[in-house]
Formats: structure tokens, C-alpha cells, sequence
């Protein structure tokens, strides 16, 4: 077998295989290797609960998928991927029997919010218009590109009335504007639903441009037809038509460190394979400092602040559901487009709720009234179930520690748990009831870390989104972006900026700084942070 290779990338998740094929196309005979008999890492649809019905265990949500710049440049269309974005895209039915729905089309969701305050829906459409041109020239580039440093960004952003406003907006808390902007508790518990499923915490100071990425993102989701994994088979089939390679079932357990420099890994069977140029981990960065480098090849520092990466205390609980018949919601009455939802918002119907489960993921407690992200894809893409029957999932914030018993309780409460779940679905959706439901499949957050080792504590984005752990200090101060203090050893996961999600953009951007330090063609056309900011009006 081949020994021999290029570039080494260690995970074949997303981020790893998106970076592949970038490498690839520029010219370096590249190998990913994946521990799992599967790779896609979050990409994952399987039939957990029974056959026919498939599920997506991780990622459903994709955010702006057509829009991305690797989707384009990997041809994932040519790949066989179909990407599909349901017209009603963001739900919160009320218990009061009402409903919010977010639609593609603006005017119907302004209307929407206008049944629960004319003045929200009048700063909505304000927002989303002042706030269209801070994606697109501010947040959006800047997640594709290696972040600036932060002295360097606000000189160039202060210049500009655009980039004032967003730096402005940027101190404050996702919470704090949801509140200063809105009046209705709907339109808030709306907002935050959307800012905290993407794993920000909208109660975190200084993420504030969060809450302009959601007021956009709430109207832009989409996802993957016939399930998430199917993206996973469009990135590899790039990468193996341009020469590189995947291999499954290859567990690394060290990166190979000569004379300062990574020039290799070892398998878990303790295969070599050697690198000729570079190393790049798409692993959480505790196992890539202090497992597969090892402690004792780096400084003090450095160990101390590998050790010190934070996760998520608010990681995901689910649940999978065969089901006989799509629900229906009490809400029908006051709006019918509620039973054509993409992403439901499930319970959390205020900030209250929201500050509620904070407060009980904090002390180690499931919240007792779940506020919960619920889907039935099968009602956009019947592929994922037999002939009139639909799969359905709920995901509930939970904490990993459990305050009675530890992570190891989930086991013992899982089942018990998604009971509690379904009845508060069930109030909003009578229909979801034990002649409708033919299996069920609880899924915790300690079964996350168990099928990806790297979402360490069943954190799914890799490394908590706090402001010390953002932009330039992801994953922490003194690295500079997607380089190591090791020569020849490179970051390309989650854990590097921006954040974690299926975005494609920390494999992307490790692509960009892997070819400017080999002094390889860039093939595609990243932004350019300082040219676009200096331009700003
Ligand atoms: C329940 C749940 C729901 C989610 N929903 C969404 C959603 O709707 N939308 C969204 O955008 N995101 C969602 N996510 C998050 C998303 O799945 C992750 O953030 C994303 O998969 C991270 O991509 P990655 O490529 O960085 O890492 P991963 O996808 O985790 O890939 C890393 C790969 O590395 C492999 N690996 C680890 N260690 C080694 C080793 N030593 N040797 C070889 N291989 C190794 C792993 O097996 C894995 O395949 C969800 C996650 C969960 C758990």
C-alpha cells in the first residue's frame, strides 16, 4: 500500500475533505484519513430507528448551502448534490394558539410579524435591509477569509459608516438586541431561537453580529436531498477525481515530529504513512495538541492553552421519530402555512424560556419544559422514508454533565427524557401521538462524543463560541490563523475560525494560508478582507 503522500489531512468530516480537494486541484497528491467506516463526520443520515427511514443524526440545517463559495468551487452539483430550500422556513407556533411564520418571500413575513406588532414588522424590514449589506460585505467575507487581526479590523471598519454600525452592533449580546430592537416577546423568542441554534449563545457579550447573520439566516436554510451524508459523497467525489484519496477505518494516533517539523502520522495499527509537505488536523485541538503531537514536543505555553480550550456547556439532546402521518398544528386555524415548516421552533416562547434553560443547563439539568429545533424533513423530500410515511427529529439543549450521575446518566435517562420532549411537542401538535409515532430513537449528548470522538463533550461545533475563542483568538491567542508552532502542521476543523456548523469555511480558509506558505496557484478566488473594507462606504 501507498506510504507516501503530500499533504496528510486527519479527519474526513466536511472541513477535511473540502480542504482535500482544494489541495488536490492545486497539485498535491493528497490522503484523508477518517477513523470511522463512513466518513462525512456530521454528515450523517442512517436508519436508527427502522428500516426506510432515514435519519440525519447531526447536521440537517444548511445555511445558505448554494450560497457558499465551496459549493461552487467543487462543482458539488456536477457531484450528484441537490440542495433544496422550503419556501415556509421558520416556525414558532404559540400557546395561545397563534403562530410566527418566517417565509423566503419578505413581504409575507413582514406581514406575518405584523399580526403581532406593526412596529416590529416595520424595523424588521428596516433591519433587514441595513443589515443585507453587513452580511454580504462584512460577515459573510470574513468567515471566509483568515481573521484579521482585531486592531487592524476596526481601523478599516471605523472608516466606514457600514463597518462603524457593525462594530457598534458587535458589543453587544444577541439578547440584549433582540431586545432593544423588538417589542414583542414573539419576535424576540423568534430571534433567539435562530441565534442559539446556530450555537450562539444569545446571551454571550460581544457577538452581536450574530444577530444580524440570524435575521438573514432565519429566511436562507436549506439542506441536502436525500439526506446530509449525500453532501459528504459530493466532496469526496471531487477529491477522488482530481487524484486525492480517502481512506476509511484509519484511526490516527500520533502525528510523526522530526527535527521540529510534522512530516507524517501513525495509524492505530501502527502503519507510517509520510507526508512530504505537510500535516493538517481537522481534529478538536486537544486531541491534536496533546494527543496525536504529545505534551512533550511543545512549549509550556501552548500545552497550557490546548488545555485550556473551552466547549460548549449547551449541547444537543435528540430525538428520531418514524412516523405514520405529517402533524398538525393547533395553530392551523391561524395560519395553515404552519404544517409546511422547515425548522420549528418548539416551545421557547419568550426570552424567559430562554434565560430558563440557561439557568438549568448551568446547574446540570435538562430543562424541564423543553424549548426545542424540530423538523419533518420527509415533507420537502419524501426520499427519506417509504411511500406516504415521514421522519421527524427533535433536538432539545441539554447539559453533557448531568448533575445527578454525571454524562454516563444519559444512558440511563435517554428514553425517559425524549417522553418528556414528545408531550411538549404534542401540546402544539395533537397528532403526534402513540398511533402515529411507529419508532422512536433517543440519541444524547454522550452518544454525540461517542459517534464523532472529536465533539468532545458533545459539543457539535467543536469549541464553545465565546468572545475569547472567536476570530483571531479561535482557538486561542499567540497561533497565528491555521498554522501550529510545529513547521509542516496546519488546522483546517471547527475548532479554527470561524466556528463549527457545516460551513466549509475552516477548510476553505486553511486552504488559502496552506497555499500562500507552499507558494501554490490559488485556483479559486477567496475574498480579499483589506481590499473589500477599504472600499466600504
Ligand atoms: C445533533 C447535531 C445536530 C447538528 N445540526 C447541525 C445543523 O443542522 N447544521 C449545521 O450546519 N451543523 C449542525 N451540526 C454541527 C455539525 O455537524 C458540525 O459542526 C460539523 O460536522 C463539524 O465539521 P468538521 O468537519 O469540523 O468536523 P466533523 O464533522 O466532526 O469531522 C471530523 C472527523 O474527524 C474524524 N476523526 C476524529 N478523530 C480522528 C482521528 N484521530 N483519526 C482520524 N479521524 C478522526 C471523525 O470521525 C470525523 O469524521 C450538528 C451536530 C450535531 C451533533
Amino acid at each position: 500500500m501507498k506510504d507516501t503522500f503530500d499533504a496528510i489531512i486527519i479527519g474526513g468530516g466536511h472541513n477535511g475533505q473540502i480542504l482535500g480537494g482544494y489541495l488536490t486541484k492545486a497539485g498535491l497528491e493528497t490522503l484523508v484519513l477518517e477513523r470511522r467506516m463512513e466518513p462525512g463526520g456530521g454528515l450523517c443520515t442512517e436508519e436508527v430507528t427502522i428500516p426506510g427511514f432515514w435519519h440525519n443524526l447531526h447536521a440537517y440545517f444548511l445555511r445558505w448551502l448554494p450560497d457558499l463559495p465551496f459549493y461552487k468551487d467543487l462543482e458539488l452539483e456536477r457531484y450528484g448534490i441537490k440542495v433544496k430550500m422550503p419556501p415556509v422556513q421558520t416556525v414558532v407556533p404559540f400557546s395561545d394558539g397563534r403562530c410566527l411564520v418566517f417565509h423566503m418571500d419578505e413581504g409575507k413575513t413582514i406581514k406575518n410579524i405584523s399580526y403581532f406588532s406593526r412596529k416590529d414588522a416595520q424595523t424588521y424590514k428596516d433591519l433587514l435591509g441595513r443589515f443585507r449589506a453587513i452580511n454580504e460585505k462584512i460577515i459573510t467575507p470574513e468567515g471566509y477569509s483568515p481573521p484579521l487581526p482585531s486592531q487592524e479590523k476596526k481601523a478599516l471598519l471605523e472608516k466606514s459608516e457600514l463597518g462603524r454600525e457593525y462594530l457598534a452592533i458587535s458589543k453587544k449580546s444577541p439578547l440584549e438586541l433582540a431586545k432593544e430592537f423588538f417589542e414583542s416577546e414573539q419576535m424576540r423568542a423568534m430571534v433567539i431561537f435562530v441565534v442559539t441554534t446556530r450555537m450562539f449563545l444569545a446571551d454571550e457579550p460581544g457577538l452581536g453580529y450574530h444577530f444580524i447573520q440570524a435575521l438573514n439566516g432565519s429566511v436562507r436554510g436549506s439542506f441536502c436531498m436525500g439526506g446530509s451524508h449525500y453532501l459528504a459523497h459530493g466532496t469526496c467525489k471531487f477529491l477522488e477525481a482530481h487524484g486525492g484519496r480517502l481512506w476509511e477505518a484509519s484511526h490516527v494516533r500520533e502525528i510523526i515530529v522530526e527535527g521540529g517539523r510534522a512530516t507524517g502520522v501513525i495509524l492505530d495499527d501502527g502503519r507510517r504513512i509520510h507526508a512530504r509537505r505537510l500535516v493538517v488536523s481537522s481534529v478538536d485541538i486537544p486531541q491534536t495538541f496533546l494527543e496525536l503531537v504529545g505534551e512533550d514536543k511543545l512549549e509550556p505555553h501552548i500545552v497550557q492553552r490546548a488545555k485550556n480550550f473551552k466547549f460548549s456547556r449547551f449541547v444537543l439532546f435528540s430525538a428520531h421519530l418514524a412516523l405514520n402521518e405529517p402533524l398538525h398544528y393547533t395553530s392551523t386555524p391561524f395560519n395553515p402555512d404552519i404544517n409546511a415548516g422547515f425548522n420549528y421552533n418548539i416551545g421557547l416562547e419568550s426570552t424567559e424560556d430562554f434565560l430558563g434553560h440557561v439557568r438549568e443547563i448551568n446547574e446540570g439539568i435538562p430543562p424541564k419544559k423543553p424549548g426545542m429545533q424540530c423538523a419533518v424533513p420527509t415533507l420537502h423530500d419524501p426520499t427519506q422514508a417509504p411511500p406516504g410515511k415521514h421522519a421527524a427529529f427533535l433536538w432539545q439543549f441539554a447539559p453533557y454533565h448531568l448533575r445527578d450521575g454525571g454524562p454516563q446518566a444519559w444512558d440511563r435517562i435517554k428514553a425517559e427524557y425524549m417522553e418528556v420532549c414528545l408531550e411538549r411537542w404534542r401540546q402544539y401538535a395533537p397528532n403526534l401521538n402513540t398511533s402515529n409515532i411507529i419508532a422512536k430513537y433517543a440519541f444524547s449528548p454522550l452518544d454525540v462524543e461517542r459517534k464523532l470522538i472529536n465533539m468532545c463533550y458533545g459539543d457539535h461545533c467543536v469549541g464553545r463560541a465565546s468572545q475569547d475563542q472567536m476570530l483571531e483568538n479561535r482557538p486561542f491567542p499567540g497561533l497565528k490563523p491555521y498554522r501550529t508552532p510545529i513547521e509542516g502542521l496546519y488546522l483546517c476543523g471547527s475548532g479554527s475560525h470561524p466556528f463549527g456548523n457545516i460551513t466549509g469555511a475552516p477548510g476553505y480558509n486553511a486552504a488559502n494560508v496552506i497555499c500562500e506558505d507552499l507558494e501554490l496557484k490559488k485556483w479559486w478566488n477567496p475574498p480579499d478582507l483589506r481590499e473589500l473594507w477599504s472600499k466600504l462606504q
